[in-house]
């Protein structure tokens, strides 16, 4: 039986304001996110792009993209960590880079909301791999 694979839209398209806005996953991160999805697909080498809304200390858990991710900061403080790197501060105007299969976590420092739009592109129908949860040193509260 042939399954439909989803693929971005054949022609120009106006995805309006809020026409996708929904909560993460359970299981991806330390509490629920609000995530705006404004490009959908699970096609090979496709983009798909999404906003994100992180309430303060909210972090992801590792992860990786097959085909990398590109992040850019829209508001808020955030930090992000590629394994084996430090923890970085990131805010309203930067822009992450993640290589393929780095892993990595983001979400937003303690004191501060943090949003972004990210673009990450499909490998066999994926664009994410979720791991463990961060292991936090010490309770931060
Ligand atoms: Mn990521």
């Amino acid at each position: 039986m042939m399954t439909k694979v989803k693929t971005c839209p054949p022609e120009m398209t106006i995805r309006r304001n809020g026409a996708a806005i929904g909560r993460a996953p359970d299981g991806i991160s330390t509490a629920p996110f609000w995530a705006e999805i404004l490009l959908e697909s699970e096609h090979e080498g496709e983009n798909t792009v999404m906003r994100a809304m992180v309430d303060p200390d909210v972090i992801t858990h590792w992860h990786t993209h097959p085909r990398g991710q590109f992040l850019y900061v829209l508001s808020g403080v955030g930090l992000a960590q590629r394994d084996g790197g430090p923890v970085e501060e990131i805010r309203a105007g930067d822009c992450v880079w993640f290589a393929p299969d780095e892993r990595h976590w983001h979400g937003a420092t303690p004191t501060s909301t943090f949003s972004y739009v990210s673009i990450q592109a499909v490998h066999n129908g994926k664009s994410v791999h979720w791991l463990e949860p961060i292991e936090r040193e010490g309770a931060r509260s």
